[in-house]
């Protein structure tokens, strides 16, 4: 059973390895995470984000089970990126932080659906922000970061409710030692990457 992480988890830092297989456990594990994705009214989901070491996000601009269509990212790469925009962005993992990010205006991507397929595609307008945004989680970025420094201080105090609620988790052993988890995201790798 996957479970969202949230800031200041440190898995949410932790680059993602290349998969080299995929298998019908993988193929399992991205249905929870369309699952999770809904659940939590999100457009993009990241491994990482539910505690998966790996290359890959899920995504659907419609935010609706039954409408947009379910894509998934595997080794996803950004060949070309030109443009520049201005949006606001949250994330599942920061619920209730929201702010402004600059990013690319549109993207070319390479990357491989759950079937093998290989896909390139040149996108543009809220996919590219959601691709970009997803990519960066595999990287061990998170929005926050993108965001200007003197913007930064509006969300300081909210990322320090964070921490001290992670904290407080972690005293009352609800979340596992750094050690533990480190242990885990090696587990993972040596099974899929
Ligand atoms: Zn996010």
């Amino acid at each position: 059973m996957l479970h969202l992480i949230t800031y200041p988890h440190p898995t949410l830092r932790y680059p993602a390895k290349p998969i080299a297989r995929v298998d019908a456990h993988l193929k399992s594990l991205v249905g929870e995470m369309f699952d999770i994705m809904y659940e939590h009214r999100g457009v993009g989901l990241a491994a990482t984000q539910v505690n998966l070491p790996i290359r890959l996000f899920v995504a659907n601009p419609s935010g609706e089970k039954e409408t947009g269509p379910e894509l998934v990212f595997i080794n996803p790469v950004i060949q070309r990126a030109t443009g520049s925009a201005e949006a606001e962005e949250g994330c599942l993992s920061l619920p209730g932080i929201n702010a402004t990010v600059k990013r690319n205006k549109s993207v070319k991507i390479n990357a491989y659906g759950l079937d093998g397929t290989e896909i390139n595609a040149e996108v543009d307008g809220f996919l590219a922000r959601i691709i970009q945004h997803e990519l960066d989680h595999l990287d061990g970025v998170l929005f926050i970061d993108r965001v200007p420094e003197q913007n930064r201080m509006q969300i300081q105090d909210e990322l320090s409710g964070f921490e001290s609620t992670f904290e407080m988790k972690r005293k009352a052993g609800l979340i596992l030692s750094d050690e533990k988890i480190f242990e885990e995201l090696k587990a993972w790798e040596a099974k899929y990457c």
